[in-house]
């Protein structure tokens, strides 16, 4: 990242009073961990701040200033930043009436650069270290609802430290963090062990129908499952990482139905694999270790069309 970029980044800042910070539908923790990590930031530098999530900040209420996270944008805007998003379809209607965004910050390989900045660190394990170590140059400062928010953000996307990119500079961010006043405990536990009665029984829906066969580990997540469980949202609960656990997989793959006829598919790759390219082949994208793309389409047709290319790519990564 160059000192010119970030210059101009802290410029457009100094110049805005209202600012807009969305990121993308059905959030993770680096997606509202990064959105509360600059907005509170640029909060506590006197700014008037909207932060949007288009399906909310539900599973997200440990983190102080996420009752402050709106579904909509609304007013007009100074600046626009668009976080751990790698293309613009990602935020859903979130930016519907509003031109194309100031600042994009984001680690995903697969990132567009559809902003007129946009710093895009690839190689960052989540779009919170990259804001950690940034802040400062925006002319920025941290307090301990900011650090908690980026540190969450950072035990989200590398699911408590265990991702391959994890190093130890992954490690002294976080302690950096946790000197700035984040409880790392308290956010492990809210983010990564507990899970509601319902989610977990979710859970036994897509482990009922689990599958496996020569590398390969898949299962599905319908509407009926949620309707007869009572599970509130359309995602998978984090079953996927369940799934990543069968040692004999070397590709772990979800399909989550949706309304309308749409399809989220996850997948996720044991270390040497890339399966960013597959999800972007379907219109999605992500990292080499975990991807993503929503299909429009029957949960079975594409259910067999995204396991035959699956398990061509596993085939060609043996030979
Ligand atoms: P997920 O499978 O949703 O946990 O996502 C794994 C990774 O792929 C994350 O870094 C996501 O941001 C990315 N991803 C998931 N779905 C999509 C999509 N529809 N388009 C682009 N990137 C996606
Ligand atoms: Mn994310
Ligand atoms: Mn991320």
């Amino acid at each position: 990242m160059t000192k010119e970029i970030n210059l101009k980044i802290k410029e457009k800042i100094a110049a805005s009073n209202r600012i807009l910070i969305v990121s993308h539908v059905r959030p993770d923790a680096d997606a509202a961990g990064s959105v509360l990590g600059i907005g509170l930031a640029l909060q506590q530098a006197g700014k008037d701040v909207q932060m949007v999530l288009q399906d909310g900040a539900d599973n997200f209420r440990y983190l102080p200033g996420s009752e402050q996270i709106v579904r909509k944008a609304d007013g007009a805007f100074d600046m626009i930043v668009v976080v751990d998003c790698s293309d613009p379809a990602r935020v859903g209607d979130a930016l519907n009436g509003y031109g194309s965004p100031d600042l994009v910050v984001d680690h995903h390989k697969t990132n567009l650069n559809f902003g007129t900045y946009n710093v895009v660190e690839s190689e960052q394990a989540a779009t919170a270290a990259i804001l950690y170590d940034h802040i400062p140059d925006w002319g920025l400062a941290f307090n301990t609802d900011v650090a908690s928010s980026l540190l969450s953000g950072l035990v989200g996307d590398t699911i408590g430290f265990r991702t391959s990119n994890v190093d130890s500079s992954v490690l002294r961010r976080a302690a950096a963090l946790m000197d700035l006043g984040a409880d790392l405990t308290y956010i492990y536990r809210e983010e990564l062990v507990l899970k509601s009665y319902q989610a977990v029984r979710y859970w036994g829906a897509g482990l009922n129908r689990l599958a496996y066969e020569d590398g390969l580990v898949f299962t599905s997540l319908t509407l009926a499952d949620r309707e007869k469980i009572g599970y509130a949202g359309n995602d998978d609960a984090d079953l996927v990482n369940v799934l990543s656990a069968v040692r004999e997989a070397e590709i772990a793959l979800i399909f989550i139905e949706q309304e309308h006829n749409q399809v989220k598919v996850s997948w996720r790759a044991k270390p040497g694999l890339d399966v960013s390219g597959i999800a972007f082949s379907f219109g999605g994208g992500g990292h080499a270790a975990a991807a993503g793309a929503d299909i429009n389409g029957d949960l079975n047709e594409i259910m067999a069309r995204v396991i035959e290319k699956t398990r061509e790519l596993l085939v060609s990564s043996r030979k």
